[in-house]
């Protein structure tokens, strides 16, 4: 990392910086509170970072609603709209390297992970402002030349965007970007965990010219700020990504106050490897798929179902490479993987392997934290393999977030199918064979969201993204991501009126 990408990141969050923003005001916090924010890798404070208090939020929730109901965004040309979503796009490949640097600081993420989070972040914005341009009003042909009927599509209000800590500037980009398109206002509440490269992503949605009120930013805990940001009348949207039982309390208050609401939860997701499947490949993916940020990816391939023909071996040349992944901090080149985001997140994995071990499954390799005296102040934990797993086992069906990989076996097409559905969620999953027909089969017959074949973790702008069963209601990114901010009004429209003579006087 370069010294004036170090020193633009500080720029963009440090030096006592507020980091709410509020009616196209930087803030900071009512009451003063702060809070500090660590590097995973390290344990060191990284930035102090306000603190909203319900208030705060309370106060963007209205700047949002008078910037929806009186401003001039929601009516501002497409042209406009779209030319302020390629500014923050320039805006963000301009400061690259700073915002990834800021990413891996909050997340433990390698650098390259987060590179790759900000070129994602800046497809997206391009893709909406792209995809807005096309938006054209349906007629429809009602069968009568004197009636013009239109359908239009308007930007849905007040959207409150609720974000994890796993990819902080991605996640809330996919809402803000196709928001923004559409012409709705926003709060934005990152996690608490990763407050940093949201302050940065506002400040240059700020740089870019958004108008007053139009995007607002507040930092603090969700339990803390939830209801003033959820339970009002004054949002028609709320936007969440992150665990299930967060996403049940949203879509409670939601649910009663007939708000809209998109929920994107979590997944446990099955990457299956059939014994014709090509062998270096699918050893190097479900590898990735399962280790990659730690595990701590909502599509991890932490469900590993492996035809039995190929089992013991290609368990053992998984254990092998999981024992040659370099763990270290995310800033470090020669870091392969990074740690887990915190203390809370560390013992959760603690807990799952302890309650692996006593469930039955057998330990291959991992269960520990590394010894390596550099690594002691880190959240850092081994890639976790543990065989001969079940379904009826709490660590297949539950979504650890961490470096576990189980093993289930199966002979046949339908024993596999079966396991890849036997999951509460439905985000994501992988087939692995050399038969197209079998591949087909499979992934047509899978309940989830996004499915890989001899492929795994990629996805892109323009294709949507999203759960069945327990892993969400909603969709993100491609046409659907945009149709999530949007009402949709028909408008009947007689040319030349004329009484009906219905309700006739004699
Ligand atoms: P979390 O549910 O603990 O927190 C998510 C966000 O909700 C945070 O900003 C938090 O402050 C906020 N929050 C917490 N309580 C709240 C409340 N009562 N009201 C309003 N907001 C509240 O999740 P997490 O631990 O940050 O993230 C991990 C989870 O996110 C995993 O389950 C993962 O699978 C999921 N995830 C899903 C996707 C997807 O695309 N489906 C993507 C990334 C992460």
């Amino acid at each position: 990392m370069s010294e004036p990408a170090t020193s633009r990141a500080t720029e963009l969050v440090g030096n006592g910086h507020p980091a709410l923003f509020v009616d196209g005001a930087w803030v900071h916090s009512a009451d003063g509170g702060v809070r500090h924010s660590g590097n995973p890798a390290t344990g060191e404070v990284v930035a102090t970072v306000d603190e909203a208090t319900p208030q705060d939020a309370a106060a963007a929730v209205a700047a949002a609603r008078r910037a929806f109901d009186t401003g001039p965004w929601p009516a501002t040309p497409v042209t406009e709209r779209t030319a302020l979503l390629r500014r923050i796009a320039g805006l963000l490949a301009r400061d690259k390297e700073a915002l990834a640097r800021l990413e891996t600081l909050d997340t433990g993420k390698t650098l390259e992970e987060s590179r790759w989070d900000i070129d994602d972040v800046v497809s997206v914005f391009t893709y909406y402002a792209d995809l807005m341009a096309t938006e054209a009003d349906r007629l429809i042909d009602v069968g009568d030349p004197q009636v013009i009927s239109r359908v239009v599509r308007e930007p849905v209000g007040v959207c409150v965007m609720i974000a994890p800590w796993n990819y902080p500037l991605l996640q809330i980009s996919w809402k803000i970007a196709p928001a923004l398109a559409a012409g709705c206002t926003m709060v934005l509440k990152p996690s608490e965990v990763t407050p940093l490269s949201t302050i940065a992503l506002t400040r240059l949605i700020d740089e870019a010219g958004v108008p007053a009120g139009v995007v607002n930013l507040v930092q603090g805990s969700g339990a803390v700020l939830g209801e003033a940001l959820t339970d009002t009348d004054d949002v028609d949207l709320i936007s969440f990504t992150g665990g299930l039982a967060t996403g049940r309390t949203i879509g409670r208050i939601a649910a009663n106050r007939v708000t809209r609401a998109a929920v994107e939860l979590g997944g446990k997701n099955p990457h299956i490897v059939f014994a014709d499947a090509e062998w270096e490949s699918s050893v190097d993916q479900v590898l990735t798929g399962a280790f990659l940020h730690s595990g701590q990816v909502c599509s991890a391939g932490t469900r590993l179902i492996v035809q039995a023909g190929i089992a013991d071996d290609f368990v053992a040349a998984l254990v092998e490479r999981a024992e040659k992944i370099r763990l270290g901090d995310g800033l470090d080149p020669a870091s392969q993987t990074g740690p887990l985001v915190s203390a809370e997140q560390l013992a959760k994995i603690e807990g799952y392997v302890e309650l692996g071990q006593a469930e039955g499954a057998v330990l291959r390799t991992g269960g520990q934290r590394p010894k390596d005296a550099e690594l002691a102040d880190g959240f850092f934990y081994l890639p976790t393999i543990f065989d001969h797993c079940d379904r009826s086992m709490r660590i297949v069906q539950e979504e650890t977030f961490g470096p576990i990989l189980t093993v289930e076996r199966f002979e046949t097409v339908e024993q596999a199918i079966a396991l890849g559905n036997d999951t509460a969620y439905g985000l994501a999953g992988a087939v692995r064979t050399s038969d197209p027909a079998v591949a087909e089969r499979v992934a047509r017959a899978l309940r989830h969201g996004t499915i890989w074949i001899n492929d795994f973790g990629y996805y892109t702008a323009a294709a949507e993204w999203g759960g069945f069963k327990k892993s969400g209601n909603g969709r993100e990114l491609g046409p659907t991501g945009l149709a999530e901010y949007q009402e949709i009004k028909h408008i009947w429209q007689h040319t030349a009126p004329a009484p009906k003579g219905w309700f006739t006087t004699d």
